[in-house]
């Protein structure tokens, strides 16, 4: 690559949702060496429902960061929830997620994602950005990584690490680092912004729209009387629908008791947007000779609701914590780095496994 830009670093962290910023600010408050690299600039928005639940709320904690200090204005909070069954009824409760913590807060993902990265960013990490990293290799007899990498307006660049961090989300990723999922584990989900939505007061609301877990359709509140609606299902059942997301959204209120109270005037402020969110952990491998997958990237969403922020922020900190452990200053071998796989499995593991094989054979059904 003649004429490339070249970079060196400790750590190279890969993608900077949540999971990325997460691990690049534990590692660089840790006094390494980080770049931190994302193709999009940022702010960038990111399809997602905006909630932060329990496990979110804790790594935000970590990190010293209070969501009503950090997003004045700027987010959405409830303490009540409510749902819908398939048979009409409905549900209400209180939230509790132990620890004193009975908010939940919902917070646009530009600016959720874009203070993470500043904080990463403040605590020294280096931000290379827009960067996309095209090609990873490691080098077991150098202990390096060499990444490859274009940055705009198309020009070349190779970043040589220690270690590579990938938190490339659920999409394609980077060569090298193929998520290994079958369809079950797959799951669509899409959302868009609209305005006049008649939520009650400090209350969210989900709509159960088939049998098996993640498969409703939820109403989250953003401040002034707007909200994030979205729709959630297994991959095999949307192909089944064969129908377009928005219209699966627009057609809720018709259908049940409480969308029709929520949105009966509600009006889209933003496109529809659908995308495959891979849940329920990657089977196989989570770290390899210098390279940790976190967050999408190993397929770490929850596949009993789809939130995936809490354990990509989980484990972009136990990957930061392995590396740190294993830091002798060359690339870290697989042996050394399996403390993360086994955090995450010991987090999640048993947990997201049930759920998976109680569904796994499921007929899916529409509607
Ligand atoms: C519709 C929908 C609703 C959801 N709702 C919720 C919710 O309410 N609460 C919740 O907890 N979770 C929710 N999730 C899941 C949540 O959005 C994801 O689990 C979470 O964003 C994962 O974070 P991440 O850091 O792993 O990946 P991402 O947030 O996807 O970040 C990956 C980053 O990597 C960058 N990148 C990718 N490839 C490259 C490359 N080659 N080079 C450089 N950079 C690259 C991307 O630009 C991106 O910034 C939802 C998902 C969907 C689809």
């Amino acid at each position: 690559m003649s004429g490339a830009r070249s970079e060196r670093c400790d750590i190279a962290v890969v993608g900077a949702g949540p999971a990325g910023a997460t691990a690049a600010c534990h590692l660089a408050r840790a006094g390494l060496d980080v770049a931190l690299i994302d193709r999009a600039a940022f702010p960038r928005d990111k399809v997602c429902g905006d909630l932060l639940g329990a496990d979110a709320l804790e790594e935000l904690a970590q990190l010293g960061v209070d969501p009503a200090e950090a997003w004045p204005g700027r987010t959405g909070t409830a303490r009540r929830w409510r749902e819908e069954g398939q048979d009409g009824t409905v549900k209400e409760g209180e939230e509790d997620f132990g620890a004193g913590r009975r908010t939940v807060y919902f917070v646009r993902r530009a600016d959720f994602d874009d203070t993470l990265r500043r904080l990463a960013v403040s605590a020294g990490a280096r931000w290379l950005s827009p960067c996309r990293v095209t090609g990873l290799r490691h080098d077991p007899l150098g202990r390096r990584c060499t990444l490859d990498a274009v940055a705009e307006p198309g020009r070349a660049t190779r970043i040589e690490a220690s270690a590579v961090i990938c938190a490339t989300g659920a999409g394609k990723g980077v060569a090298g680092t193929r998520f290994d999922a079958t369809d079950d584990r797959i799951y669509v989900a899409g959302r868009a912004h609209y305005e006049n939505v008649a939520l009650p007061p400090d209350t969210y609301d989900f709509y159960h729209l088939g049998h098996g877990p993640a498969h409703y359709g939820w109403a989250f509140p953003l401040p002034g009387a707007r909200a994030n609606v979205g729709i959630i299902m297994p991959l095999r059942t949307w192909r089944l629908q064969g129908l377009r997301g928005a219209q699966l959204v627009e057609r809720l209120p018709a259908q049940r008791r409480l969308p029709r109270e929520t949105l009966r005037a509600a009006v889209r402020v933003t496109p529809f947007r659908a995308v495959l969110l891979r849940t329920g952990l990657q089977p196989g491998e989570l770290c390899r000779d210098g390279m940790i997958l976190v967050g999408d990237a190993a397929g770490m969403a929850d596949p009993r609701n789809g939130e995936g922020i809490g354990p990509a922020m989980f484990s972009g900190h136990a990957a930061a914590d392995a590396l740190r452990e294993a830091w002798q200053g060359r690339s870290p071998l697989r042996h050394e780095l399996l403390g993360y796989e086994a955090a995450v499995r010991r987090k999640y593991g048993e947990a997201f496994e049930i759920t998976r094989r109680r569904f796994a054979g499921d007929p899916p059904r529409v509607g």
